[in-house]
C-alpha cells in the first residue's frame, strides 16, 4: 500500500485459513497491482499451510518444501497473520463480514466420511485423517491411543484405494531409520519403528480400474526397503467395462501394468507385507471392545460398470482398521452450505446464498471444489476466486463503512492467545532448533499448549 493512502482507498480483505488454498488466494492478491489491498490471514491452528504441514506424507519431503516458496508471503507488509484464531469458534461469520470489505473462505475440507457399518465405533477403527494428523504431529490428534494401538497391532486394514491411503499404507511400511529424516514428533517416531505391524491390508471395494490412486505413488509400494507387496493376479482379471476404461487411459494402464509385474513377485522374506485386495466391500467389524476383524462381501463390475455385491464373505484379522474413504466439508455457522456436494455453494468462486451472488464473499480451495485435487489446482481456483473479487472491487470500496470495528479491535477484544508473525517465527525457529539437535532439518511440536509456549503467546 503507498504512504498517505487512507483507509477509504484500500479494501481489507480476510482470508480463512492458511492451508494452500488461503495462501495462494493472498499471493495472487499481493501481486496484483490494480487495487491496494490489506490481508488479514486467519488461521485456526497457531501455525500456517494447513495439510501441507499436517497432510502431504513427511517422508516426501520434495512436495513439502512447496511451503519455503510460501512463507515468504507471511512477511509482507500488508498481510497479517492471526493463528489460533477460528472462524465460528472466536469470531462469527457475522462479525467478520462487518469488520471487513471483503472475506476469501479457504477453510478446507479435512473431515472424514465414515463407513456407517456396524462395529464402527470399536476401539481400533479409525479414520485415516486421524492417523494423518497424529503422524504429522497435528495438535488436534488424540495423543496416546495410535502409540498403544502400534504396540499391539499385527494386523492393518486402510479401507481405500486412493494417495491417502498408499501414504498411510506406506508410513506403517517403513521402519524408524525410513522415516528418520522427517520432521515427524520424536514420539511418533518412536511408535512407528517399534510398532507390532506386520501386516498392511489395503482394500478396494471396486476393480483396480476404479482405484484413485497415481501410479508414481503406486510404485513407491513396491519398492519399499522393508515391505514384501502382494497383489492376487485373479483381482486383475478386467471385465469389459474396466478393459474399455484402462484402454483409454493411460494412467490407469500404468497401474494395471504395476499391479501385474507385482501379481508375479514372490515373497523375499522382508520384515513387513503389504496386501492389495479389490473387490471387497465393508460389510461388519468384529470385536468385543476392540477390533478383532473385519468382514467383507466380495464384489463384481457388471456389465453397466455399476458394483454389485455377490454374496461371497471374506474376513481379515485386523487391530487396526483405517478408513480412508473421502474427506468431509464443515459447515461453518452462518454460512451456507451443500451437504450432498460437500462445499460452500458458489458461482466461480463467489458465495451464493439462497442462489444469490453474497456481496464480498469468495471462496476457494477444497471447500470451494468439494474435497479433490491437488496442491496446484488450489493455485488455480484461488486467481480465480481473486479475479472475481477484484473484478468486485469498485462496488466494495464504495460500500466501504468508516465506523466499522477493525478486525484487529475485535480480535484484541477477545483477549485469545493469537499466533501473530512473531509468535509463528518463534515456533519455527523452536522446531528448526529440535530438529537440530537430533540431526534433522525440523522436528515438529506436537501439542498445542507446547506450542502456544514455544511461540510466546
Ligand atoms: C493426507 C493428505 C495427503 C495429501 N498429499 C498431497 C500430495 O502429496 N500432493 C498434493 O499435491 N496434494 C496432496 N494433498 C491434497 C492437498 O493437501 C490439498 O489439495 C490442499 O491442502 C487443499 O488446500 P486447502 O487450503 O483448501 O485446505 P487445507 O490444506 O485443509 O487448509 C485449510 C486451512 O484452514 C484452516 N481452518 C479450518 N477451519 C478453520 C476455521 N474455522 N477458522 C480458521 N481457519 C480454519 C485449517 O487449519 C487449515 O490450515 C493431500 C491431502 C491429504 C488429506
Amino acid at each position: 500500500m503507498k504512504p498517505g493512502m487512507t483507509s477509504q482507498q484500500w479494501l481489507d480483505v480476510a482470508v480463512v485459513g492458511a492451508g494452500p488454498a488461503g495462501l495462494y488466494a493472498a499471493e495472487a492478491l499481493l501481486n496484483q497491482k490494480d487495487v491496494a489491498v490489506r490481508i488479514h490471514l486467519i488461521e485456526r491452528l497457531p501455525v500456517p499451510f494447513g495439510l501441507l504441514r499436517y497432510g502431504v506424507a513427511p517422508d516426501h519431503q520434495n512436495i513439502r518444501a512447496v511451503r519455503q516458496n510460501l512463507a515468504p508471503l507471511l512477511v509482507q507488509p500488508d498481510l497479517k497473520f492471526y493463528g489460533n484464531i477460528a472462524l465460528g469458534r472466536d469470531i462469527s461469520v457475522a462479525e467478520l463480514r462487518a469488520s471487513v470489505d471483503a472475506v476469501i473462505y479457504a477453510y478446507g475440507a479435512a473431515g472424514d466420511r465414515r463407513l456407517d457399518i456396524p462395529g464402527e465405533a470399536l476401539k481400533g477403527c479409525a479414520a485415516a485423517t486421524d492417523f494423518v494428523a497424529w503422524y504429522c504431529g497435528n495438535p488436534d490428534a488424540c495423543l496416546g491411543n495410535f502409540e498403544s494401538a502400534l504396540k499391539v497391532t499385527k494386523s492393518v486394514v486402510v479401507i481405500g484405494v486412493g494417495n491417502v491411503a498408499i501414504d498411510v499404507s506406506r508410513i506403517l511400511a517403513k521402519s524408524r531409520a525410513g522415516l528418520s529424516h522427517t520432521e515427524m514428533p520424536e514420539h511418533v517416531l518412536e511408535a512407528l519403528g517399534n510398532s507390532a505391524v506386520t501386516d498392511i491390508h489395503v482394500i478396494g471395494r471396486r476393480g483396480p480400474a476404479q482405484a484413485s490412486f497415481t501410479t508414481k505413488e503406486l510404485r513407491e509400494l513396491g519398492e519399499l526397503a522393508d515391505a514384501d507387496v502382494f497383489v492376487d493376479a485373479n483381482d486383475l482379471q478386467l471385465d469389459p467395462v474396466s478393459a474399455a476404461a484402462v484402454a483409454g487411459n493411460r494412467a490407469l494402464a500404468r497401474n494395471i501394468d504395476v499391479l501385474r509385474e507385482w501379481s508375479q513377485r514372490k515373497p523375499t522374506g522382508k520384515l513387513k507385507r503389504i496386501h492389495l485386495h479389490f473387490f471387497l466391500r465393508p460389510v461388519a467389524l468384529s470385536g468385543a471392545e476392540s477390533v478383532t476383524a473385519i468382514r467383507f462381501e466380495r464384489t463384481r463390475i457388471d456389465d453397466t460398470g455399476n458394483c454389485r455385491g455377490t454374496g461371497e464373505h471374506h474376513q481379515i484379522e485386523a487391530q487396526l482398521v483405517l478408513r480412508s474413504i473421502g474427506f468431509r466439508g464443515k459447515h461453518i455457522e452462518g454460512l451456507p452450505f451443500d451437504v450432498e456436494l460437500n462445499r460452500i455453494p458458489n458461482l466461480e468462486g463467489r458465495v451464493l446464498r439462497d442462489g444469490r451472488v453474497a456481496c464480498g464473499e469468495y471462496v476457494s480451495g477444497w471447500i470451494r471444489r468439494g474435497p479433490i485435487g491437488v496442491l496446484g489446482t488450489n493455485k488455480l481456483d484461488a486467481s480465480e476466486s481473486v479475479a472475481a473479487l477484484l473484478a468486485d472491487a469498485p462496488a466494495l470500496l464504495a460500500a466501504k463503512d468508516g465506523a466499522r470495528t477493525e478486525l484487529d479491535d475485535l480480535v484484541r477484544s477477545r483477549a485469545l492467545r493469537r499466533c501473530e508473525l512473531p509468535n509463528w517465527h518463534a515456533i519455527d525457529a523452536a522446531e528448526k532448533l529440535l530438529g537440530q539437535s537430533r540431526g534433522r532439518d525440523r522436528t515438529i511440536i506436537h501439542r498445542l499448549e507446547s506450542l502456544l509456549e514455544a511461540g510466546g503467546a
